[in-house]
């Protein structure tokens, strides 16, 4: 649940952004912001200088805020930008937004998503790549958040997973890891099932990828 005085005080404990105003709706509540920072990558310092609009909803985190660039567009010819009314950004699918929030799902660690975000596109538009790799747009992004997850290479080995996920529990912490590593199952890959097993947005978010990606489970 989000109130503007949460909002504001999320603001006061990062640099790279400041609060212009807020405009309180009756489910969401609409921020104007600027993000003004400097990062340095691979040798290179990035400037980054953007004027932000932040749709949140109260009931955050079950839903996740809305970002996008304030008056005249400047992000253009970017892949990871929606092509709706407002030009959305694509901040990562959804379960690697959760991923980065969790446990606690503060505000100022999202406001720190928007700030990768944009010294990402900098990057991008000075180099045509990305300094840390990158997604996929849609469909096939979400695809390649659980390859990497899970460390799988196709949806049959990925539906193997799941399989295991839910059905084979603790019998599989003494057995070599799945994934070929050579490690047990319990020092390997358990933690990763278990992060979604505890946690009820991920599961919830990964449920609804898996129905879409059509891996039963
Ligand atoms: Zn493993």
């Amino acid at each position: 649940m989000k109130t503007v005085e949460n909002i504001q005080k999320s603001f006061e404990k990062v640099e790279f952004a400041s609060l212009k105003s807020c405009e309180e709706k009756q489910d969401e509540i609409i921020l104007s912001c600027n993000f003004i920072f400097s990062q340095d990558i691979s040798d290179q310092t990035l400037t980054v200088d953007k004027k932000i609009k932040i749709c949140v909803y109260k009931d955050y985190p079950i839903r996740l805020p809305k970002v996008y660039e304030d008056g005249e567009k400047t992000i253009k010819h970017y892949r990871h930008i929606y092509n709706d009314e407002n030009n959305t950004f694509c901040l990562g699918t959804d379960f690697d937004i959760y991923e980065r929030l969790a446990p606690l799902y503060k505000f100022d660690m999202f406001l720190s998503i928007i700030a990768w975000f944009l010294v990402d596109e900098a990057y991008y538009s000075i180099h045509r790549d990305f300094p840390m790799g990158d997604r996929s747009h849609f469909q096939v992004g979400i695809k390649e958040t659980y390859f990497e997850y899970f460390s799988v290479n196709s949806l049959h080995d990925l539906q193997i997973v799941v399989e295991h996920l839910y059905n084979t529990g603790n019998r599989m912490n003494n057995k070599l890891c799945y994934c070929g590593s050579g490690r047990k199952f319990k020092n390997c890959h358990k933690g990763k099932f278990d992060r979604i097993l505890n946690n009820a947005y991920l599961k919830r978010v990964f449920n609804e990828d898996l129905e879409r990606l059509g891996v039963t489970q």
